[in-house]
């Protein structure tokens, strides 16, 4: 009997403590804009190393169903640019892999330049998702309620105009949330929500805050692929404080764990210890923060990983 409850304990925690990798592009074989790219060629060898290495990359669809699962890779791209249409999708093609793309609307139906237009994306929808980047891709946090709200109700009724569905997906414009933005984007009722924090999922995620790790200029993606699930339940901060000086961080994290390593933008990283499972650092000096977006991570010494994100 022990040993039958120690299989099922082991096989239990192993599908908890499973991880799966959400990652971002932006724009593909563009050297107009180095930073936000990413080459196909690389591209090419990530592809075939996630196919040798017993990856298996996934729609949002089925990784949002199967977060019990390990190894899940699914890809996003932000923004809708044409350099997606024009050079990436003929890798994603070549492999079958699916993908999502998240479209700032107003950029699709205004046709900006170096956007896709709706009959690409029609297309593009027979072999992967197509949902929303909101409609003007503005800072959310930056917005009252009222427009956060009319904003994100235009991106969906022009998509549904020009697709014939709903979207089913949202992503923050430049990762940018707080508590407000989500609790508004939330009651649209979208299956899942979208950040740009860097961390894997798993079944403990949140489906309406999912990680996803940014692919931009040049990057490992073994080692990010190494990133693994932390949980994490942030207690403070939870807003930008008002005189931008941060004085304590509080977190929960799991028992176990002794030290871990706390990331504040600007100050990297610095090892802080664990009581009971609780972090709590009081700044002697209160830390000036040095930038409107802040990020804060607690990783493990074993490389998982959980962000926090404060904005001005
Ligand atoms: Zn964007």
């Amino acid at each position: 009997m022990r040993w039958i409850a120690l299989i099922l304990f082991l096989l239990l925690s192993s599908s908890i403590w499973g991880d799966n990798h959400i990652f971002l592009f932006h724009r593909f074989d563009d050297p107009r804009h180095p930073s936000t790219s990413v080459s196909t060629k690389q591209l090419r060898k990530d592809f075939q190393y996630l196919k040798e290495h017993g990856y298996r990359v996934v729609s949002l669809d089925y990784l949002i169903h199967h977060m019990n699962e390990d190894k899940l890779v699914a890809f996003t791209i932000d923004d809708g640019y044409e350099s997606f249409y024009l050079h990436g999708f003929k890798l994603f093609r070549e492999f079958g892999y699916p993908f999502t793309i998240f479209i700032y609307t107003e950029a699709i139906d205004s046709e900006y330049s170096d956007f896709m237009d709706w009959v690409e994306l029609r297309y593009l929808a027979k072999f992967g998702e197509i949902a929303i980047h909101s409609y003007n891709h503005s800072h959310l946090t930056h917005l009252e309620p009222i427009e956060v709200m009319r904003d994100t109700q235009k991106a969906i009724e022009i998509f549904k105009k020009n697709m014939g569905y709903p979207p089913k997906y949202y992503s923050y414009p430049y990762g940018e949330f707080d508590k407000d933005v989500r609790d508004i984007i939330e009651a649209f009722g979208f299956d899942a929500i979208f950040n740009q924090s860097i961390g894997a999922v798993n079944s403990e995620s949140d489906i309406y805050n999912l990680n996803r790790i940014p692919l931009l200029g040049k990057y490992d993606i073994r080692k990010k692929l190494k990133i693994r699930f932390l949980p994490v339940e942030w207690f403070q901060p939870h807003h930008y404080p008002k005189d931008g000086k941060l004085k304590r961080v509080i977190a929960k994290v799991p028992e176990n764990l002794k030290r871990v390593q706390l990331y504040i933008s600007g100050y990297g990283w610095r090892v802080v210890p664990v009581d009971n499972g609780i972090v709590d650092i009081e700044f002697q000096k209160p830390i000036k923060l040095k930038y409107r977006l802040t990020r804060l991570f607690i990783r493990t010494f074993d490389n998982r990983w959980n962000g926090n994100l404060i904005v001005k």
